[in-house]
């Protein structure tokens, strides 16, 4: 799993979702949380990284 999500950061405003390239996304929003859901799919591309608004997701 190469992202983490600080989830006491996370504001839940779906960009990580809607950025991320990967197919199945990584990502997903449940109770107002970006949770990582395949990280197996995650091609390091950091594009989540750079769009979180909050700083709340870190390259591992
Ligand atoms: S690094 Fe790229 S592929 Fe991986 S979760 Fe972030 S946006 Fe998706
Ligand atoms: S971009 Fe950041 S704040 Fe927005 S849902 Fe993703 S992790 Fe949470």
């Amino acid at each position: 799993m190469p992202t983490v999500v600080d989830e006491e950061k996370c504001i839940g405003c779906g960009s990580c979702v809607d950025v991320c390239p990967a197919d199945p996304k990584v990502y997903e929003i449940a109770d107002g949380k970006s949770k990582i859901v395949n990280p197996d799919s995650c091609i390091d591309c950091g594009a989540c990284v750079d769009a979180c608004p909050v700083q709340a997701i870190t390259m591992k």
